[in-house]
């Protein structure tokens, strides 16, 4: 073939691939060019997940007639003029993409009346030919209508998910602008139900109420961090609201970052309020956050990628250090120990009057008030970090200090004394004080026992143990490793795996054991065939076992990871109805026992009592 340059109509095509990836990226262009035109009210409709119809409508300015063709031709914008511009973008849109895109790729109609005219216009266009163009009467704003998405590229319409799919990324799209937005009133309409709606009240929080829901917004704090002009470094406030230490999910997919009013997706900021959370969530647990990040325009570039659902920062480092503060400052003073007691919730005097209950013995009563003498003595955080171990303590029935346990599991007999959690030793140990004396708990060992009974109990109920994997991830293994996956299927999928083989020595896996949801399928599968390949002949029920053993090997906190006082006393809760609390399921100790007499005698006070 000659070289020739390329006719309009696909150059529009092609560029359209980039921009309008499916119903959903149609929204956003849509939203993001109603926010710019400064609209106050902006209603989306949807139907078919978007492929047969997409409507929004603003009362934002409008298009004046003599720019109505012009705003549909390619790198026809009103938001940009020279390249200094793009160096201080206050818009959303800026490359005067969208529209002619949409339209290449649709039937699209636009109604549009500017605020300085009487008269608006309607065009229609399909396949990016202008079909008709009259002057019509219309109210004040933009209505763009399109149907039939992507009639005329057959490949990208195949490449759409079901219509639930591509309904809950309008969804997510609306939500995020609703979110950054709260002064402008949102509507979303799909397949004929209003499924989304704010209220334009210009609060954040009274849009996370409306989105979130009123529970989940109760478990949020608020998070505002102005820029510190002392540090040098470019200027980022924070603002917003993130999770309770004890609100949390097992996925990230509610870290919302929000620059300069874009929603952008940015993995190391999302890390940055992970990390803001260090030793306060469990292994794969994952924060909830909204978070409203602003810098000065010159120091960010949104022009990165054509949908601008990137960006890059001049100083990458600042904004992730200015995240993790903030976040972190927000999620510490709600649950520092020191803020409740400063806060006056918790006094040392409750403290003592929940201390040990009548029941004990003298020795232990002596020993009770030398404790109490100690927290005293030690300070406020010693007086505090009892407040909490105790905290959770609900009055119920027979064991007033007990908390419930899993989710409507029914209680199991206590089989250690109600143990109350001191602190962790070398990050692997956890320091707690029972009636009678010391205990030491060897925190992987015993979240190993926890995880093995759990996952017996529920796989001798039959209960069901499995989780189906959303990606479902293939795994490639050694022609030897393979059969012996191949071999042990039927004990595999007996513990919640399933696996498929997928071509020679290779597996997808559709689903991992319920308590693997989080860890990587690829790792679990390897490791438990290297146990595998560690023998044991096939067929003997202790293999299953085995298996199990492994997963919660696999899934229990390790040693080196640091606990909040929650994550200990929560732990020692569930160790404390183990019916065998004293082993991990190897059979090594989770638990040194120090009486209180031992204690004595180490020193030396034995006699004096
Ligand atoms: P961009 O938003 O990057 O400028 P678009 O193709 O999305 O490019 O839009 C082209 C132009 O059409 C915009 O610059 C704006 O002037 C005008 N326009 C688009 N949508 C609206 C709207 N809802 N209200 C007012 N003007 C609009
Ligand atoms: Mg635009």
């Amino acid at each position: 073939m000659h070289i020739q340059p390329l006719d309009d109509h696909v150059i529009a095509k092609i560029a359209a691939g980039e921009v309008i990836e499916r119903p959903a990226s149609v929204v956003k262009e849509l939203v993001e060019n109603s926010l710019d035109a400064g609209a106050t009210d902006i209603h989306i409709e949807a139907r078919g997940g978007g492929r047969q119809l997409i409507r929004v409508s603003d009362n934002g300015c409008g298009i004046r007639t003599d720019e109505v063709e012009l705003a549909l031709t390619r790198h026809a914008t009103s938001k940009l003029r020279t390249v200094e511009d793009l160096e201080r973008i206050l818009t959303l849109g800026f490359r005067g993409e969208a529209l002619s895109s949409m339209a290449a790729v649709s039937r699209m109609t636009l109604l549009t009346r500017s605020a300085d005219e009487d008269v608006g216009s309607q065009v229609r266009v399909e396949g990016g030919a202008v079909r008709s163009l009259k002057q019509v009467g219309a109210p004040q704003g933009t209505i763009i209508t399109l149907e039939g998405l992507f009639f005329n590229t057959p490949a990208r319409l195949k490449f759409l998910k079901a219509d639930n799919t591509e309904r809950r990324h309008i969804t997510t799209v609306v939500m995020n602008y609703a979110l950054a937005y709260p002064q402008v009133r949102f509507t979303l309409q799909q397949d004929g139900r209003e499924t989304l709606h704010t209220d334009g009240t210009g609060y954040l929080s009274d849009a996370l109420v409306k989105l979130f829901g009123v529970d989940d917004f109760k478990r949020m704090v608020e998070v505002d961090a102005e820029p510190d002009p002392r540090s040098g470094r470019m200027a980022v406030t924070v603002r917003g609201y993130a999770s309770e230490p004890d609100f949390s999910r097992g996925d990230r997919t509610r870290i919302l970052l929000f620059v300069n009013g874009r929603a952008v997706q940015d993995s190391k900021v999302s890390y940055a309020v992970i990390q803001a959370y260090h030793t306060f969530l469990m292994n794969g647990r994952y924060p909830v956050a909204v978070l409203m990040i602003e810098v000065p325009p010159a120091e960010l570039d949104v022009n990165v990628h054509p949908t601008k659902a990137e960006v890059r920062f001049r100083d990458p480092n600042a904004v992730f250090t200015a995240v993790q503060r903030a976040v972190r400052r927000a999620v510490v003073s709600h649950a520092s120990p020191l803020a409740d007691v400063r806060g006056g919730a918790m006094r040392s005097a409750d403290v003592e009057q929940a201390s040990w209950q009548t029941n004990l013995g003298a020795v232990e009563r002596q020993h009770q008030l030398d404790m109490n003498g100690y927290i005293e003595d030690a300070g406020q955080y010693a007086r505090a970090a009892g407040a909490i171990g105790l905290r959770h303590q609900q009055p119920d029935g027979d064991d007033p200090t007990a908390i419930p346990e899993g989710m409507g599991a029914p209680r199991k007999p206590r089989t250690l004394p109600l143990l109350r959690v001191v602190g962790q030793v070398a990050a692997a140990y956890i320091v707690a004080e029972g009636p009678s004396g010391m205990y030491l708990v060897d925190q992987h060992a015993a979240h190993e026992r926890i995880l093995y009974e759990s996952f017996m109990a529920a796989y001798h109920e039959q209960a069901p143990v499995s989780q189906q994997v959303l990606d479902a991830q293939t795994v490639q293994l050694s022609p030897a490793d393979a059969k012996l996956i191949e071999e042990y299927m039927p004990v595999l999928e007996g513990v919640g795996f399933q696996l498929e083989a997928f071509g020679p020595n290779m597996f997808t896996v559709r689903a991992v054991p319920a308590m693997l949801a989080d860890a990587n399928p690829q790792a679990v599968v390897a490791s438990i065939v290297s146990d595998l390949e560690l023998g044991e002949t096939p067929g003997e029920g202790a293999i299953e076992d085995k298996i199990v053993r492994r997963i919660c090997k696999q899934v229990a906190v390790k040693a080196g990871q640091v606990l909040s006082t929650d994550e200990m006393q929560s732990l020692i809760r569930q160790l404390e109805r183990c019916e065998s609390p004293h082993t991990c399921p190897h059979g090594r100790p989770t638990i040194l026992h120090m009486s209180a007499d031992q204690l004595a005698k180490e020193f030396g006070r034995a006699g004096r009592r």
